[in-house]
């Protein structure tokens, strides 16, 4: 049984399974070897510090998911009960599900579609309304959905206006940029993600940008169970167990090396679909300035029912297309929540799929699914 399984997962093309061809077991044998396991150690240190280079940014802290990442930066913003998060709905439901936690309310916010992420001018509805009924937001959280970045200028010119801070949800979008700056530095907090099918993997694994060292050992304490300096265990705060492992930052150390090379073949898989199917669908172009990672290329179909005739025969045919990420204020368990929708995420929903966009994929499994692509029926053919 597992022997067959294996076989089938072989020659199945996934959707965006990790690449693990550089140095990541001699890091992780390092560990091991010198008895660092655990939450402190080289391989952190290092990881921490080529992420800081690679961002340009203050402070960076690994921590072991992009979920307890977004966690820890609503508690160090002192998002407490009762607390209003504006929240952009276009997104995987990890961005939302922290807020929870706190026992705080989201409120989702719709898309533009240039970027398919949070659309500034409801953003400023939502933050007007709020204030007006006397409850101002306590933070704005926006996504890189896809590894294209949001309108940067436009939400961080809204934070500025209403002094509302922004955690940037860099967790798909390593590697992407807004007129050269990098992505994960926009925001006053930004988090990402290092789950097995990101740009980069740590098997699972998370980073919080932050602005000082201070922030960053504030960030260590809560993410090691808030232990207080006294020979016993003393407690004056609710810690968390939410640090990296030193083990998986061997591995995240050894992705480091090739982050450039992840996403120039990402860049590179675009480009092939773009030029061998477009005419059939539509491909989301980079605005003026953006760089996106092209984590996962997507597609946009004509109709619900194309999507799904395309998404069930390449399925047929052994290769991974999922769906868009289904927009929060439609999801049944965010669904009572206030929104402001301008039906955009809906209708990319509808239409959109992902395609298999892995580093290790071959040309010929590239030619597998743009000949099934092309197969698409004619008579319903996407035109601009
Ligand atoms: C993957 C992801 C997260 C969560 O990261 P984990 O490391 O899986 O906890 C958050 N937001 C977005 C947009 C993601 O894609």
């Amino acid at each position: 049984m597992v022997l067959s399984r294996t076989i089938d997962m072989k020659s199945k093309i996934l959707l965006a399974p990790p690449d693990l061809s550089g140095d990541e077991l001699s890091y992780i044998q390092q560990a091991i070897a010198t008895n660092n396991i655990a939450s402190y150690g080289e391989n952190i240190d290092i990881f921490e510090r080529q992420l800081k280079t690679y961002l340009n940014v203050s402070e960076v802290v690994a921590v072991n998911s992009g979920t307890s990442a977004i966690h820890l930066a609503l508690i160090a913003l002192g998002v407490e009960r009762g607390d209003e998060i504006l929240c952009q709905s276009f997104t995987f439901s990890a961005t939302a599900n922290p807020i929870i936690y706190l026992g705080a309310t989201p409120i989702f916010i719709d898309s533009e579609r240039e970027t398919w992420n949070m659309c500034p001018v409801l953003l400023e509805e939502a933050i007007v309304d709020r204030i007006k009924n006397g409850k101002k937001p306590k933070a704005i959280i926006a996504v890189h959905l896809y590894g294209m970045p949001y309108k940067t200028k436009e939400i961080n010119a809204l934070s500025v206006r209403y002094n509302i801070p922004v955690i940037e949800d860099a967790a798909e979008a390593l590697g992407s940029r807004v007129n050269d700056q990098p992505c994960g530095s926009f925001g006053h907090y930004a988090i990402i993600s290092f789950n097995g099918n990101k740009i980069i993997t740590t098997g699972a694994g998370g980073a919080i940008v932050c602005n000082s060292l201070a922030e960053k050992e504030r960030f260590i304490h809560l993410a090691t169970q808030a232990k207080d300096n006294a020979p016993h265990y003393q407690h004056s705060s609710i810690g968390y167990n939410y640090r990296m492992s030193n083990l998986l930052a061997g591995i995240g150390r050894a992705q480091m090396n090739h982050i450039d090379k992840h996403i120039s073949i990402k860049r590179k898989i675009f480009s092939s679909y773009k030029s061998q199917v477009d005419g059939n669908f539509c491909f989301l172009e980079e605005p003026e300035g953006s760089f996106s990672n092209r984590w996962l290329t997507t597609l946009s179909c004509t109709s619900f029912e194309i999507r799904e005739q395309v998404r069930i025969s390449l399925t047929k045919n052994n290769i991974e297309a999922k769906p868009l990420w289904k927009p929060l204020h439609l999801q049944p368990v965010f669904q009572q929540y206030r929104s402001f929708i301008n039906g955009t995420s809906e209708e990319i929903f509808s239409k959109g799929l992902c395609l298999p966009s892995g580093v290790g994929m071959t040309e010929n499994d590239l030619n597998t699914v743009t000949s099934i692509l092309s197969k698409a029926p004619k008579n319903l053919i996407y035109k601009k």
